[in-house]
């Protein structure tokens, strides 16, 4: 059977959907391999979030057109969000692709790629697949970007061999209504559609029973989920109900979820963090600016007032909470006393941690057309100064670890060192080992013996040996 090649760009999201295609194409007998050269498909799962993401898949795809010389028969195609924001325009800028599929269709992907392979099969049969049908495609290229209702519902199958599988992601639904002015998501994901809660946990229930320990539900505005389809009951919200049945999953031990929106965080959800110990303590919480004109200018519908009594809310209900952001720097207008205000925000809360995005241009979206665009120079030297605060933060986070005792998941091999194990405490910080094969999907007690600017390191010799880890 034909073998398969993904690559995937961008966000969790992304990579959650790429799993579904690539079981979907297992289950059809395709074989999924890890180099391009040995794949006779070759898909990119693509992201639109940045310019430069765009450009790098595109540039990728332009690559891959000299594999068609040993293998004239090779298809090459796109997936996700630059495929949806571009759809037919790709034709142009890679005129050599068999397909462009939509985030709506993935779950239609499997038959494009049968359909695209016997399209190349049959050129090929009638030798009309010449010098063109490498850098060009004579047969019509397939392009589905169409929205499709229900969509949100195919995302639902994982690869048993999936190497984290001890922690797995669920995609709870996709889409995002709130129209933030810097970001193309509600133009690639369309609108907000959820999964209905009996769904997920069934997708839970099963993964338990594969071993995984450890669920992170997915979404573009995760806690914000079902608020259009599934009414509130006893006035908690549809977030709040799907935790809850998550949580009487029996053999599901950590509850995650990413990415939230400050907005979505009522006293039913923090109130979540008080009651049920499965969910770890630990909150994403993207505050992208710390100004309020700035904030309005992203249509970002809260203060910084807000935000903070948010993070003191979250630290009331969980004292050992951890919190971590995302901040854009140099959105257009963004004077230095708005970055003061960002820039104080972050010192005054001591996060745990941050990702700082120097705004960039995003076409299709209402603030790459704003006046007073920043030059290069000043998001810079803003981007730098802030990374020095908020890692400055992180790291007395996590020397603060050291000399306690942390529960980890173990999730096996660390990626960096594969000699080595990894696994997150439950404040979401990794934890990286000695030891073996035994401890992998076990939950235990490490001492921490030291931290390094991003990680923690452990003793296992500490394991109480109160798992059954063989
Ligand atoms: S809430 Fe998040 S996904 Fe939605 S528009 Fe804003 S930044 Fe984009």
């Amino acid at each position: 059977m034909p073998s398969v090649f993904i690559k995937t760009y961008g966000c969790q999201m992304n990579e959650r959907d790429s799993e579904q295609v690539a079981r979907d194409l297992r289950d059809r007998g395709h074989r999924l391999v890890s180099s391009e050269k040995e794949a006779d498909v070759i898909l990119l799962n693509t992201c639109s979030v940045r310019d430069m993401a765009e450009q790098k898949a595109i540039g990728k795809m332009g690559m891959l057109k000299k594999l068609r010389r040993e293998k004239p028969k090779l298809v090459l195609g796109y997936m996700g969000c630059m495929a949806q924001r571009l759809g037919g325009e790709l034709q142009s800028r890679s005129p050599h692709v068999d397909l462009v599929v939509g985030t709506q269709k993935f779950h239609r992907v499997a038959d494009y790629v049968e359909e695209a392979l016997r399209k190349r099969e049959e050129a090929h049969d009638r030798e009309d697949i010449s010098e063109l049908g490498i850098s060009a495609n004579p047969l019509m290229p397939i392009i589905d970007t169409a929205a499709e209702e229900g969509s949100q519902n195919t995302i639902r199958d994982h690869l048993p061999d999936n190497r984290k599988e001890a922690s797995s992601f669920i995609s709870i639904m996709q889409g995002c209504n709130m129209h933030c002015t810097f970001c193309i998501v509600p133009t690639t994901r369309g609108p907000e559609r959820g999964r209905p809660i009996r769904e997920i946990v069934d997708e839970a229930t099963k993964l338990v029973e594969q071993g995984t320990r450890e669920v992170t539900l997915l979404g573009q505005i995760v806690n914000l989920y079902g608020r259009h389809e599934f009414p509130k009951t006893n006035g908690k919200s549809p977030f709040v109900q799907l935790i809850e049945a998550l949580h009487d999953v029996d053999g599901l031990d950590r509850i995650r979820f990413t990415s939230p929106h400050p907005m979505g965080f009522r006293k039913d959800l923090v109130e979540c963090f008080a009651r049920l110990p499965k969910l770890m303590e630990h909150v994403h919480l993207p505050l992208q600016s710390g100004s309020d004109r700035i904030l309005k200018a992203m249509h970002r519908p809260y203060t910084a007032e807000s935000y903070r009594r948010l993070v003191g809310d979250l630290r009331s209900a969980r004292p050992d909470i951890a919190v971590t952001t995302d901040i854009i720097v140099g959105f257009p207008g963004e004077s230095d006393d708005d970055y003061k205000a960002s820039r104080d925000l972050c010192e005054e809360l001591e996060l745990d941690g941050a990702f700082v995005f120097r705004y960039s241009k995003r076409g299709d979206t209402p603030a790459a057309l704003m006046d007073e665009q920043l030059n290069e120079e000043i998001k810079e030297s803003r981007n730098q100064d802030l990374l020095s605060i908020v890692n400055a933060s992180a790291s007395r986070k996590l020397q603060a670890c050291v000399g306690t005792r942390q529960e980890i998941l173990c999730e096996g091999p660390s990626r960096n060192d594969p000699a080595r194990l990894a696994g997150r405490t439950r404040t979401n910080k990794i934890v990286i080992f000695e030891g073996g094969k035994r401890f992998h999907g076990q939950i235990f007690d490490v001492a921490i013996t030291s931290a390094s600017a991003s990680t923690l390191y452990g003793d296992p010799a500490i394991h109480d040996g109160d798992s059954s880890g063989t």
